[in-house]
């Protein structure tokens, strides 16, 4: 399959990866600064405009990652774990695993992004100063860089979702009325004005001044943040529509389930291919032995498949992932999206298996309560 991320390594147990639009935006600035440098420094040569360019994007890539790492580490901190930072076309973003549960929380997170962008531009400006009268590229790179960073900074703090200044703002509405969700409601549409306002700039840039190449990135940048900003609002929308849906009302009873002594051959032909099901329960949903799944009839060769028993493949229920009858919906989604799981045994504590949660079925039944819910 075709990767769309290159993994880089890990940070305090974060995923630090780029995405291939990445690739794009490095080799535009690389492209526009040095013809830009060339251009302005007539006495560079090309050589020089270039590298300087390609240490430059490079180094903005850096406070790019040192801003998501900002957010990250006061996360963690604060008991929210993070996933993954993604460099991509647009700047960067952290993953967390869930919202933080506190305005204070999600006050400190968003504003430390900012914090350490305007940290850097305050150090690149001194090394500016410092170096000034040195090799020119040097004291140039470093200014471009300080300006660079304090624009990274005011952009974000526009108190718009997704910006982290809407994250803020949200923080300081949700703390003031102690209401989370006419917090959201307010972030989301300061989302939309800060997108709107920005269609007005490319539209402007498009037909008054001609700047065709600026109005239509601008333009991308504003319908990027409007459909951040709905989607966020719909997600939080989501999460309370569910707040009351448990795992066994999303459970289909009787879950497949198949002998522990059934070949693997049997139970490839009886019951996979008839019925089109990829997973079983072996044993019995009173006595549930493990779960063992198409994907699982690859650990032997094929020409054992007719003599080895299905339990010697399975997943023993000691390492299966289930989850209670009463378990939220959303924590439901969290557990299966988390694991990457197809299929999710719903147990009781006694160990009997109630049902039973397919991903593809999970997704119809959300929809169907949340349409329910809104008539
Ligand atoms: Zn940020």
């Amino acid at each position: 399959m075709f990767k769309t991320v290159l993994i880089l390594g890990h940070i305090r147990g974060i995923r630090i990866q780029l995405h291939i639009s990445w690739v794009f935006i490095l080799i535009l600035l690389v492209a526009s600064m040095s013809t830009g440098l060339h251009h302005q420094y007539p006495d560079w040569s090309l050589a020089v405009a270039g590298v300087t360019a390609v240490v430059t994007a490079l180094l903005f890539f850096a406070s790019i990652l040192a801003h998501e790492l900002g957010h990250s580490l006061v996360a963690l901190r604060r008991g929210v774990p993070v996933e993954s930072i993604t460099l991509f076309i647009f700047g960067g973003v952290a993953q967390m695993e869930r919202d933080p549960e506190r305005a204070e929380d999600e006050f400190w997170i968003a504003i430390a992004g900012p914090a350490v962008s305007v940290v850097l531009a305050l150090g690149f400006a001194a090394l500016a100063q410092a170096t000034a009268g040195w090799f020119e590229p040097i004291p140039v790179a470093l200014g471009w860089l300080a300006l660079i960073n304090l624009i990274v900074a005011i952009f974000n703090l526009i108190p718009g979702f997704p910006l982290d200044g809407g994250r803020v703002f949200r923080a300081v509405v949700w703390k003031l009325t102690g209401n989370p969700r006419r917090a959201i409601e307010a972030a989301v549409w300061g989302g939309r004005i800060v997108a709107f306002l920005l269609f007005g700039v490319a539209f402007w840039n498009l037909v008054v001044i001609g700047n065709l190449v600026g109005g239509l990135w601008i333009m991308l940048i504003a319908w990027f943040l409007l459909t951040m900003a709905e989607g966020q609002g719909r997600m939080f929308d989501m999460r309370e529509r569910l707040a009351d849906v448990r795992a066994r009302d999303l459970a289909s009873p009787d879950p497949p389930c198949v002998r522990p002594e059934t070949s693997i051959d049997a139970w490839i032909q009886r019951d996979v291919l008839p019925g089109g099901r990829r997973a079983f329960l072996v044993g019995t949903p009173e006595r549930v032995r493990g779960l063992v799944s198409l994907s699982d009839s690859g650990k032997l060769p094929r020409e054992q498949w007719a003599t080895r028993r299905v339990d010697e493949i399975m997943t023993p229920a000691e390492s299966l992932s289930w989850v209670a009858p009463d378990t939220r919906a959303e924590e439901v989604l969290r557990v299966m999206g988390e694991r990457n799981l197809n299929q999710i045994p719903v147990m009781e504590a006694s160990g009997r298996a109630i049902g039973w949660i397919d991903r593809q079925q999970l997704l119809r039944t959300i929809e169907m309560h949340m349409e329910l819910q809104r008539q």
